[in-house]
């Protein structure tokens, strides 16, 4: 099948676009992009759908400091280990650094025990770990950069995916499109919350898709910016654990060179609760850090728990880690023309952007019947 753009049909008073491809994959996040990319490579034509505004879902990079650097909202952090990421990195040239891990840690109690904050020797919190220059969201917009123009659809929230003969069909508020295979690209509660279904998913999938808990999914992350990254002068690494205050864990968030300065944080609010305000995390850092934390140059409060293309009110409470890369995503349902993608699918480094890289590779492998091509040996060349 071809990528058509067709006629336009009437739905009430609203008119419909009709379309068609090989893939439709919902959901622009790493794993859909990345699936997208490799589809698109082997001649298959694809139209992605995202919900949001922007691509990238969980990574998130808005620009502070001068020139492309970023602070991370989102994902953060590579490892060593994660080749994929690696592979993807060096093949799209993004800068990468490592992340500050000098000095020593800070350690205080819960406000009941109320003791003084604690400087341990050495920082035991963070451990080698790589960064983006541009933010972990450079990942994304490679990714797309890399797609035939005019892939990506945004704003296109898809809201039902129903299966059609040999075809399946996925429904936006604005189109109607035909394809032979469909890549859910998304948390897995997310989409059995959202999306129709028809029924057509089965009962057993359904059951562990909507037990699934969304990677992060619950969590408040707050950055700090700072003039300069004042802690390190003082031997410490940023890195700080406390039951004091709003926020559980806080690690340095700069860039290279330390410019941006920041400081980030995850909170441990529970889910009904509001998230915290700028005043309670900017006292929290300067309890901890000191004055010199009182004037941060901006402070941003990302809640995922209230992100509706992230966590649904469903899966706020969902806890059963054991769902992740289950073996009822490793297999295609609706006849084998719907394929598991996103992160929680994976059976490798679930959670992380690797494990969103690796979901995405295992359903295009089962669409196209083709393994991605490997590097060659080096001793061969
Ligand atoms: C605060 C935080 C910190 C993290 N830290 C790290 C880290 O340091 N290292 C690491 O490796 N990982 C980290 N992660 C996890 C990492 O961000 C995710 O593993 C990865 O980004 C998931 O990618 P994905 O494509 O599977 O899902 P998502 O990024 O969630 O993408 C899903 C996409 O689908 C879209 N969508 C939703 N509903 C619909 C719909 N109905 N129709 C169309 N589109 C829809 C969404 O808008 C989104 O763009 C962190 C995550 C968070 C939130």
């Amino acid at each position: 099948m071809t990528d058509q753009t067709a006629q336009v049909t009437e739905r009430g008073t609203e008119q419909l676009t009709e379309r068609s491809c090989d893939v439709a994959v919902i959901g622009a996040g790493v794993s859909g992009l990345r699936a997208a990319q490799k589809l698109q490579g082997s001649g298959v034509s694809v139209r992605v759908f995202e919900a949001r505004d922007r691509v990238g879902g969980r990574v998130l990079s808005p620009r502070r400091g001068t020139g492309d650097r970023a602070i991370d909202l989102g994902a953060t952090w590579f490892w060593p280990n994660e080749q994929r990421v690696i592979e993807l990195v060096a093949e799209a040239g993004l800068g990468i650094f490592p992340q500050h891990m000098a000095g020593d840690m800070l350690f205080q109690n819960g406000p009941d025990q109320s003791g003084p904050v604690q400087r341990l020797s050495g920082n035991q919190l963070d451990v080698p770990s790589g960064r983006l220059v541009a933010g972990m969201a450079s990942i994304a917009i490679a990714l797309e950069n890399s797609l035939v123009p005019n892939t990506v659809e945004l704003g296109e929230a898809v809201s039902a995916v129903i299966p059609d003969g040999d075809e399946v069909v996925v429904h936006t508020q604005t189109q109607r499109v035909v394809a032979s295979h469909v890549v859910i690209a998304l948390p897995p509660a997310l989409a059995v919350a959202r999306i129709d279904f028809g029924g057509a998913l089965g009962e057993h999938v359904s059951t562990v898709a909507a037990a699934t808990p969304v990677w992060m999914g619950t969590t408040i992350k707050v950055v700090a910016v700072f003039e300069r990254a004042f802690w390190r002068s003082r031997g410490l690494a940023g890195a700080a654990f406390s039951y004091a205050g709003p926020m559980r864990e806080i690690h340095d968030m700069s860039g290279p060179d330390g410019q941006p300065a920041a400081l980030f944080g995850f909170c441990s609010t529970p889910p009904s609760d509001d998230a915290p305000t700028t005043d309670a995390v900017i006292a929290q850092f300067a309890e901890l850090f000191g004055d010199a934390a009182s004037h941060p140059t901006s402070v941003d409060i990302m809640d995922w728990r209230r992100e509706p293309h992230t966590t649904p009110p469903e899966a706020l409470a969902a806890n059963n880690y054991q769902t992740y890369g289950h073996a009822a995503y490793q297999t295609p349902a609706m006849d084998g023309r719907l394929h598991w993608a996103g992160t929680e699918t994976s059976i490798e480094a679930p959670g992380h952007v690797e494990g969103a890289l690796a979901a995405a590779d295992r359903a295009v492998i089962a669409i196209t019947g083709l393994a991605p091509p490997t590097e060659p040996d080096k001793e061969d060349q």
